[in-house]
C-alpha cells in the first residue's frame, strides 16, 4: 500500500490532520493541500491514486475544482461534504465524483470508503482489459467473488441472483468483512434516496439475501446479526 498516494484537499487543519494520520496509519502516503489551487498545481507534477476533496474550500467550491481536477487526472474523487449539503451531494455525484462522505465521519468509515473506491477504480481498469474484476474475501478461498462492473456476486463459484438492493447490501458487507454496519449505514449505501423511517426494510432484504446464500450452502450463515447494532459479514460462519 506504500505506493498509493492520496491527495487531501481540505481547508480545516484539524480535519486534514486526522484524515492524514488515519490514512498513513493504514499505509497510504498522503499529501495535504489547503486550497484547490494548491492541489491543481500539484497535479501538474504528480498523479495520486485518489483525491479527497472538501466541498467548501476557502478559494472556491469543490465542485468547481472537481471539473478542473478531472482535466488533469483520472484518479477517483471522494467529496467531503458538510451535513445539510443534501443537494450538493446529488449534484456532486451527478458530476462524476466516485463517492462522498458526510462530516463528521468516523475515520474507520473514511478508510473503508477509500478502500472501496480504490478497489472499484482498480477493477474498472482490469475489466477494461477484458478480465472481470474479482474480489476474494479474506479468510477463505473463493467464497465470495464480486464483479463490481457487472454488479455480480458469486458465492461458492455460483452466481447469486440478486436484486439491486441485495447486491448493494452484500457488496457493502463484503467491503469490510467483520465490520458491523448499522441499519442506517446499510440504508445509506444501498438506497439512492435513503428514508430512515424504513430502516426495518433492511431486515427483510437481509432475510432474503440469507435465503439465497443458504440455497447454495445450507450449512453456513455468513451474515451475522448483532442485536441492537446491525449486521456484519463473517466469512467463516
Ligand atoms: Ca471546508
Amino acid at each position: 500500500m506504500g505506493s498509493i498516494c492520496i491527495f487531501i484537499v481540505e481547508d480545516e487543519p484539524s480535519i486534514a490532520q486526522t484524515v492524514q494520520f488515519a490514512l498513513e496509519a493504514e499505509g497510504f502516503s498522503t499529501e495535504h493541500f489547503q486550497t484547490g489551487a494548491g492541489c491543481l498545481a500539484a497535479l501538474e507534477r504528480a498523479s495520486p491514486s485518489l483525491v479527497l476533496l472538501d466541498v467548501g474550500l476557502a478559494d472556491g467550491s469543490g465542485f468547481e475544482f472537481f471539473r478542473r481536477i478531472r482535466q488533469l487526472t483520472e484518479a477517483p474523487v471522494i467529496y467531503l461534504t458538510a451535513r445539510g449539503d443534501e443537494i450538493d451531494r446529488v449534484v456532486g455525484l451527478e458530476m462524476g465524483a466516485d463517492d462522498y462522505i458526510v462530516k463528521p465521519f468516523s475515520l474507520r468509515e473514511l478508510v473503508a470508503r477509500v478502500r472501496a473506491v480504490l478497489r472499484r477504480a482498480d477493477s474498472a481498469t482490469v475489466s477494461g482489459a477484458g478480465t472481470p474484476a474479482l474480489l476474494k474475501v479474506a479468510g477463505t478461498t473463493d467464497l465470495f467473488r464480486i464483479d463490481t462492473v457487472r454488479r455480480q456476486i458469486h458465492y461458492h463459484a455460483q452466481l447469486l441472483d440478486l436484486t439491486l438492493h441485495e447486491y448493494r447490501l452484500l457488496e457493502t458487507l463484503l467491503s469490510y468483512p467483520e465490520r458491523v454496519f448499522t441499519r442506517s449505514q446499510l440504508l445509506e449505501r444501498g438506497w439512492d434516496e435513503p428514508d430512515h423511517r424504513l430502516e426495518r426494510t433492511i431486515d427483510s432484504h437481509i432475510k432474503s439475501l440469507r435465503n439465497k446464500l443458504r440455497e447454495i450452502d445450507p450449512d453456513s450463515n455468513p451474515i451475522c446479526t448483532h442485536r441492537g447494532m446491525g449486521y456484519s459479514l463473517m466469512p467463516g460462519s
